[in-house]
């Protein structure tokens, strides 16, 4: 089969008519009846970017289209090796080597490169266990749904599994994962066609029921899921049973998406907390009774004033010297009644309110401040990776506030890194991009963090200053019990290489998943295998002993 019988849509640059001439040439050697449409310049091609037309664009121009303005992938054709590779393309072929094969060759590469992203693009919306929604596949369809009914008759039922826990760690995660299918099965069996469902992490559920015809069909429904769930499961051979708790939550014109979110989620903790009570619906009591977010943000608030909040680290492992070469700065906060609280307890609380922008403030000055104090022990140099959110960044103060800091404290700026999520890089915005740029003259380095969640353009990634890729955790779990996983995060590493990018496996929690992101290249590893995040004290015994010996010889399988 030839390369072109697929459509596949992509750009191809040239820098004259002639060598124009010569590609048409080669794809016509390629045997292809696929359309080739010429443009004399980029500004008359792009016009000719209909959805409807599937071909290739052939243009001359050298200049190139800024970065993120083109939807598709694009090659060009040089005269000759480029001293770097350049940006804002998805691969080159240089004159004097073109030929049929060469040709064939890069086809396949871009055919698979877009592949790879339609794949990404799916599996961040897709819970891959039960290929129903995920969180952020439901937040999408929420959204889209709540506008489509002006915000009414639509309820959010918020399930949970009771004692799912239970029957995952006595019969082991594979008869968990049955669990969940046949949950999922016996759930989409009670919903209408109009009506949608996600699975919103762990053995917790979203159903948007749609109630316009019908308001009470909510509470009945509820019931009827509760009495059907609880029939015994067979996985394994072996009966068991669970129950679940459900919230309830009806739309409302004047509150979007996040507070519904929000209210069927206490009206399930309100369920679940009381005895032989299955489903709860939300109603304004209850949520006076719920710790309010108000009162939540403003105990944040204190704790930032008194100091409550701690950086743990977690050490990055290289894979080739089989040494630590980086440490990620991750924030708790040791709370006066509730212990140590995780940051998903706070940290989007911190981001909804604004209070991200000092909470980061103090995250970054305390992380300086131990990057000294472990360089003061004659520890070696390390990366010092701390998390920025989109907020954050939109900080104008960010920039001047950063230099201060990076002054005062009389660090070498290439020591420290900034990790980004997918999502806030590929919002596009002008005002990130200068504020990377910058930063990068000041000599700090930006890796990609979660790669793989919120997928959108390797063309618009190319044409920002980051230097690593780190790979979430959802893939790296996975890989050594699912072959397609292993595929993805092989062509993952592959694509990063190819972009110059190094990669960073997170999430490694043992020898097999290790030894895999190994053969495929990966250069560093983070995860429970290596260290879990440890208070900085911890972190200088586990690095000095780590100076005597390369910790990776002890993780051998
Ligand atoms: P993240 O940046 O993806 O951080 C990695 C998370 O994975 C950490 O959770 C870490 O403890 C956990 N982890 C590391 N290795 C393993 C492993 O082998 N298995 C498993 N199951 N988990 C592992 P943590 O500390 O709870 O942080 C959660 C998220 O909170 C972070 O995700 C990051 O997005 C955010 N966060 C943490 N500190 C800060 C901060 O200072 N500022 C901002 N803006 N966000 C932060
Ligand atoms: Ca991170
Ligand atoms: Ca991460």
């Amino acid at each position: 089969m030839s390369a072109l019988d697929d459509p596949l849509r992509l750009v191809l640059l040239a820098e004259t008519p002639e060598w124009l001439e010569l590609l048409r040439e080669q794809l016509g050697a390629l045997g292809s009846s696929f359309p080739l449409i010429s443009a004399p310049s980029w500004a008359a091609a792009s016009s000719l970017l209909d959805p409807q037309i599937n071909g290739l664009l052939l243009t001359t121009e050298a200049r190139r289209p800024a970065a993120g303005t083109c939807p598709l992938p694009i090659i060009l054709l040089l005269e000759k090796e480029p001293v770097e590779a350049p940006v804002g393309v998805c691969d080159w072929l240089v004159r004097d080597g073109l030929s049929v094969d060469v040709l064939r060759r890069c086809l396949r590469y871009v055919r698979e490169h877009v592949r790879l992203q339609d794949t990404l693009q799916c599996l961040a919306e897709q819970d891959a266990l039960t290929g129903i929604a995920n969180r952020q596949g439901f937040q999408t369809l929420l959204a889209a749904r709540l506008s489509e009914c002006r915000g009414s008759g639509l309820v959010l039922a918020h399930l949970d599994l009771d004692n799912f826990r239970h029957a995952n760690d006595a019969l082991g995660h594979q008869a968990g994962d049955q669990l969940i299918r046949q949950v999922v099965t016996r759930l989409k069996a009670q919903l209408q066609a109009k009506d949608q469902i996600a699975r919103l992490g762990g053995d917790e559920f979203a159903l948007l029921l749609d109630v316009r015809s019908d308001p009470q069909r909510a509470p009945r429904l509820a019931e009827r899921i509760t009495e059907v769930l609880s029939e015994p499961y067979w996985v394994d051979g072996e009966s068991l049973l669970i129950g679940c708790s459900i919230g309830l939550a009806y739309s409302r014109t004047d509150a979007g998406a996040d507070p519904l979110m929000w209210h069927a989620h206490i009206a399930m903790q309100q369920a679940k907390s009381q005895q032989g009570c299955t489903f709860h619906v939300f109603d304004e009591r209850i949520n006076r009774g719920a710790r309010s977010q108000a009162e939540l943000e403003s105990e944040l608030r204190r704790a930032l004033r008194r100091d409550e909040l701690e950086l743990h680290y977690q050490p990055r492992l290289c894979l080739q010297t089989g040494r630590i070469v980086g440490l990620e700065a991750l924030v708790r906060w040791r709370h006066r009644e509730r212990g140590l609280l995780a940051p998903i307890e706070f940290v989007p609380l911190a981001e909804e309110s604004g209070l991200i922008v000092p909470l980061g403030y103090w995250v970054i000055s305390r992380a300086l401040r131990d990057m000294q104090w472990l360089r003061g022990r004659g520890l070696p140099a390390l990366h010092m990776a701390v998390n920025l959110s989109f907020r954050q960044f939109q900080d104008s103060q960010l920039l001047p506030t950063l230099s201060r800091l990076i002054a005062e404290r009389g660090v070498d700026a290439r020591w420290l890194e900034f990790e980004l999520t997918e999502t806030a890089v590929m919002r596009r915005s002008e005002h990130v991009q200068q504020t990377m740029l910058a930063l990068g003259q000041l000599g700090v380095r930006f890796s990609l963090d979660d790669f793989g969640t919120g997928f959108s353009s390797f063309v618009h990634l190319s044409s920002l200053p980051i230097a690593l890729l780190k790979i979430d955790k959802s893939f790296v779990g996975d890989m050594d019990r699912r072959p397609e996983n292993r595929q993805l995060v092989r062509a993952m590493i592959n694509l990063a290489h190819n972009l110059n990018l190094q990669v960073v496996g997170e999430g490694v929690e043992n020898a097999e998943q290790l030894a895999l992101l190994r053969e495929f290249g990966c250069d560093q590893v983070q995860g429970y295998l290596i260290s879990k995040a440890i208070p900085l004290n911890e972190l200088a015994r586990f690095l000095v002993f780590g100076m005597r010996q390369p910790l990776l010889a002890q993780l051998k399988p």
